[in-house]
């Protein structure tokens, strides 16, 4: 029988959730879905110098915002509680101390500065990238190298000590890896990593492994910065004689013009967000911006990345969640990096904006109706938005046509210097004002024609009277037809403001 598919996100909270890691989570919860298995969501906050506060529920909200929840894990529970490797501090030492029972770890006692002194020593003697490996071990202080007693007797005595990985010397390790294929690496590379600190806590490397294997992971699916530490994991899980999870490792996202990776700082430097939401630092108090915050739909974020290292094989770009999930594999993940494109993330908000029904989008246009100080019906916003969707990228943008609730204040000055003839275009407005008030219906389509009508019989051209009728309108020359802004604010006021118009510039 297949194993059921079991995947896992596991940040650490040392800050906010890179898009990055967004992406990470999305190609692990797609897969998941796929197959019918399990997304988990485990913290490893082993490294408690690096813990930030508040990081946990912003790594928790942003998966909600994105709409990619895992089934299992910190927040969520499951059969393998606690999910916080903090809680489940208890639990790793007898896994180092299985390792030392088998011959594949070991204690060692050689103080930092102890270790500092070999490393300046080294580099002295120009030999830089002095490592703790299987030849230099032998000069160490460990239980490889001094009896048995002494051993004991530094544990007993509360000597500050490690447990690291004793790397076999002269091993080819070889590992499949599913987007790359088969890595051969020679265990000589590799250095005796630390698993396991005094403080009582694991390390990274140690608690990653015991627990993807306690909790029944078929498959890591990570950020490609974890490759060189996959040779080191597939060793361990030789030594624990576990059977390990597949491996695929995920091209970095690079920054927008492909010089380097896309880190942390970038964001706002370079004009966009680069967190799912807004983060402040609980240090600084600096805020850094976020999509959410910056107006964008969870689902056209989501869309973004998952074509950013992501490819389908042919040309669809938007995806529902339904036909994500369908078409998600991770044989399509790309080998190398992807260029972040702000302005392609902008495109599917647009696209998003544009598919989301009128009776929502009106929803989300209310709040930025009432904070502009104005008072419509939900069936007004709905028309606002049947003008202005095809304008905007954000909901937000819809608000530019102030127009379309308030008679305009200003006009245009280089449009009323170009196309204004004092004395003339008064006049003129003031007649079309005058056929406006006989129209019924007071419909865009009846406007139109009425018009039409209006300049043919004055033998006057549609360049010459149009930009008139807008600027009276709307005080600029630019936004949605005429006719269909006037049908929408109405007949009344629309003769209104073609009398102030008129007034204002013939003064
Ligand atoms: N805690 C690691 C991180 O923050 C997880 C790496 C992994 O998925 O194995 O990225």
């Amino acid at each position: 029988m297949e194993k059921r598919v079991r995947v896992r996100f596991a940040p650490s909270p040392t800050g906010p959730l890179h898009m990055g890691g967004v992406r990470t989570a999305l190609y692990n919860y797609l897969f998941a879905k796929k197959h019918g298995g399990d997304f988990l969501l485990r913290v490893e906050d082993t490294d408690q110098g690096r813990y930030v506060p508040g990081a946990e529920a912003y790594i928790i909200e942003s998966l909600k915002w994105c709409g990619i929840e895992p089934n299992e894990g910190v927040g969520y529970g499951g059969p393998h509680e606690p999910y916080r490797q903090s809680e489940r501090k208890p639990m790793y030492r007898a896994y180092a101390e299985e390792l030392i029972a088998k011959g594949w770890a070991y204690y060692a006692f050689d103080t930092s500065e102890e270790l500092d002194a070999i490393r300046k020593h080294a580099e002295a003697a120009k030999m830089p990238n002095w490592q703790y490996n299987s030849i230099s071990r032998m000069t160490m202080k460990n239980s490889l190298t001094l009896p048995e007693d002494q051993v004991q007797a530094r544990i007993a005595n509360g000597d500050p000590y490690v447990i690291r990985f004793k790397m076999p010397r002269n091993e080819e390790v070889r590992f499949h890896v599913i987007i790359r294929g088969w890595v051969v690496f020679s265990s000589n590379e590799l250095d005796d990593k630390v698993l396991f600190k005094s403080d009582g806590m694991p390390t990274y490397h140690l608690a990653n492994i015991v627990d993807d294997h306690t909790m029944e992971i078929t498959h890591v699916i990570r950020g490609e910065e974890w490759l060189p530490s996959a040779p080191l994991h597939g060793m361990m899980y030789r030594a624990f004689e576990w059977e390990a999870p597949q491996f695929a490792h995920l091209p970095l996202i690079l920054k927008p013009d492909g010089n380097g990776k896309l880190s942390k700082r970038d964001g706002d430097r370079l004009g966009f967000p680069v967190f799912p939401l807004e983060w402040k630092d609980p240090e600084t108090g600096a805020i850094s911006s976020g999509y959410r915050e910056n107006g964008y739909f969870p689902d056209a974020f989501i869309n973004m990345l998952l074509l950013l290292g992501w490819a389908p094989g042919n040309n669809q770009e938007i995806f529902t969640r339904e036909e994500m999930i369908e078409a998600f594999s991770i044989e399509r993940i790309g080998k190398s990096g992807s260029k972040f494109d702000p302005e392609k993330t902008k495109w599917f908000n647009q696209q998003y904006l544009r598919m989301t029904p009128r009776e929502k989008l009106a929803d989300l246009l209310m709040p930025f109706i009432r904070s502009n100080g104005y008072s419509v019906s939900k069936e007004y916003a709905m028309q606002v938005c049947d003008l202005m969707t095809e304008r905007a990228v954000f909901v937000a943008d819809m608000m530019q046509g102030t127009y379309l609730f308030e008679a305009p204040k200003t006009y245009d000055a280089d449009a009323v210097s170009k196309k204004w003839k004092k004395g003339e275009s008064g006049a003129l407005m003031t007649e079309w004002s005058g056929v406006l008030g006989t129209l019924e219906p007071f419909t865009s389509e009846e406007i139109e024609s009425r018009f039409k009508q209006f300049i043919t019989d004055k033998g006057l051209g549609m360049g010459a009277v149009m930009p008139l009728f807008r600027l009276m309108l709307t005080g600029t020359l630019t936004g949605p037809a005429a006719s269909a802004v006037a049908a929408l604010v109405g007949k009344e006021e629309v003769q209104r403001r073609i009398a102030a118009g008129v007034a204002a510039l013939e003064s």
